[in-house]
């Protein structure tokens, strides 16, 4: 890269192209269900979900069921006819073998998924996952065709200490590369610990600044990249607060955890999600 061009994209974020005038960037909304719903019942709530997002097409729909239910609920999504698409929670970077309990991205594939969701803060938290296993992992799902929502977002002592955007720069920074060879269908997710769960939300003003700050980090490896990639926000998003936030420049989309469990407050948060993206988002 000459220097011109590694000036040229040091600026971002202020000549992004917003949101509204970028078609890449469709608002994206995301339910992980992490351990629930696993059976008849993914099938139902995946059901109910596709109706809602049927009569509101301008948002992309995404649920991610535990494995168990994966098969199932693309099934029933695929029969329907629904555009719903369907993400793992997690996989393995290797693609067969002797690796008890583990599921690859091949594997994913054959099941119904397209996406897979890679360094949620449960997996880097609960089961010391790093970001050298997230690298292997988004590289895994590009060899296997999914495409990769990779999460990043600063724990509450972090944040206490100053060192929200270095923790940030340093999960980018192990993937942002390999996540640029899918082009524009990668996601990332800014999932802040503190919020997760906890009914504590980001203010809409406070996550759009991390939201700016993340494309530049992703404009550090290429600005056509990082102005189509959608960037995702997570943490305790609902039906009450989802509008603030979907309404910032640099947010995308939501990741939803809990609320995505219930069908009518899903709903409502795509529905949020497709009005304003019919009003041109920033109108
Ligand atoms: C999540 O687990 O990705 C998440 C955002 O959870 P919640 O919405 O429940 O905070």
């Amino acid at each position: 890269m000459s220097e011109s061009e590694t000036h040229e994209a040091e600026a971002l974020p202020a000549d992004v192209i917003p949101a509204a005038t970028n078609p890449g960037r469709r608002l994206m909304i995301a339910g992980n269900w992490k351990m629930n719903a696993g059976g008849t019942d993914g099938c139902d709530l995946a059901l109910s979900i596709a109706r809602v997002a049927a009569n509101n097409e301008e948002t992309e729909v995404v649920v991610a069921p535990p494995f168990t239910a994966i098969a199932a609920v693309a099934n029933e999504l695929y029969n329907k006819k629904s555009d719903v698409a369907v993400a793992a929670q997690n996989l393995f970077f290797e693609e067969s073998g002797a690796f008890t309990g583990e599921v690859s991205a091949p594997m994913l594939r054959i099941a119904g998924a397209t996406w897979a969701i890679i360094g949620h803060s449960e997996r880097r938290q609960l089961f010391g996952e790093s970001d050298e296993a997230v690298l292997k992992k988004v590289v895994a799902a590009n060899a296997g065709g999914l495409k990769c929502i990779v999460c990043v977002g600063e724990t509450l002592d972090q944040r206490e200490a100053g060192q929200t955007l270095e923790v940030i720069e340093r999960q980018i920074g192990a993937f942002a590369a390999e996540l640029a060879k899918s082009g524009g269908d990668g996601v990332v997710a800014y999932e802040p610990v503190w919020a997760i769960g906890t009914g504590k939300v980001a203010s809409p003003e406070d996550a759009q600044e991390i939201h700016a700050a993340i494309r530049e980090l992703l404009s550090r490896v290429d600005r056509d990249f990082a102005n189509q990639t959608r960037i995702l926000y997570g943490g305790s998003v609902k039906a009450n607060n989802a509008e603030g936030l979907l309404a910032q420049k640099d947010i995308d989309g939501a990741l939803v955890g809990g609320a995505s469990l219930e069908a009518d407050g899903f709903g409502k948060i795509i529905e949020i999600a497709a009005k304003l993206a019919r009003q041109g988002k920033s109108e």
